[in-house]
């Protein structure tokens, strides 16, 4: 495995002037997609698949083009034609299998080994109590959070539990949860959103859906990472946590948008009123 490559490099300065000479890397490393992909069952090539083109492939690895079966009747089957890359023929539905790549590798399935990778909604999933300061769970990070709204008759349960949760200080792990025919395991965790955030403020139970711990990198893989910290530097620690103390200030919602985003709505807002005017 080749070493990871830096996403940035500079200078972080903390506070009030304490320089911090870093690099960045990817938290996740890049996994083999494990990617399922339509294949031309006698020549095992896969339909969808770019070979040549790794690098960009690798820039979006969970992303591989969502696969879809050819289901009898589909839009797909009606109006794309798949032809076969290798064969340079187009195909018949019959004649398209899945396949997943291994190690570059294209393993075709039979129609078992196909049906146990579709999963299928339930309408009761279950829900182990775990510590919420479990240091896998703030290892893992969230990948997506959801709102959990109670029906009315679920109202009083769902505040039960809210204040339970604050009070014992635990969460509630779901080790499978299908949306939309994907898979993932989440925590139900109380939150509370300071009114900063929405001019209220509110208490609620969020679902957050956790990143796979199999695709988060070693930090000993990375190479400048020490690996034991030495001893502090400052000879004095307690000043500086002084500083910190002192000047931590109220975080502002409108300060953690990205950049990007906050100028796009700039450049929106501009483009709207000059097409207005004209
Ligand atoms: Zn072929």
């Amino acid at each position: 495995m080749s070493k990871p490559k830096s996403e940035w490099a500079g200078v972080i300065v903390v506070g009030n002037g304490h320089e911090l000479d870093v690099r960045l890397y990817s938290y996740q490393k890049k996994v083999s997609p494990l990617g399922l992909q339509l294949v031309h069952k006698l020549c095992k090539t896969p339909l969808n698949g770019n070979e040549e083109d790794e690098s960009d492939a690798e820039e979006a690895p969970a992303k591989n083009a969502p696969f879809r079966a050819p289901a009898a009747g589909s839009v797909a089957q009606v109006n794309v034609q798949l032809s076969c890359p290798k064969c340079q023929r187009p195909l018949l539905t019959d004649e398209i299998g899945q396949g997943i790549v291994v190690d570059g590798t294209t393993l075709l399935l039979n129609e078992t080994e196909a049906a146990a990778l579709k999963f299928e909604r339930t309408e009761r999933v279950s829900a182990e109590y775990k510590d919420g300061k479990d240091h896998l769970i703030l290892a893992l990070g969230t990948r997506r959070r959801l709102i959990v709204c109670p029906k009315p008759a679920s109202a009083g349960m769902y505040a039960d539990l809210y204040h339970a949760f604050v009070k014992s200080g635990r969460v509630a792990f779901i080790p499978e949860l299908v949306i939309k025919g994907t898979a993932s395991v989440g925590i139900l965790r109380p939150l509370k959103l300071a009114a900063s955030v929405f001019g209220k403020e509110r208490e609620l139970l969020v679902l957050d859906l956790l990143n796979d711990a199999d695709a988060l990198r070693d930090p000993a893989e990375v190479p400048s990472y020490p690996g034991v910290l030495p001893q502090p530097e400052a000879m004095d620690l307690g000043a500086l946590v002084k500083e910190m103390k002192m000047n931590s200030t109220p975080l502002d919602p409108e300060s953690c948008v990205s950049p990007r985003r906050v100028r796009l709505k700039q450049v929106a807002r501009l483009a709207l009123e000059r097409s207005l005017r004209g």
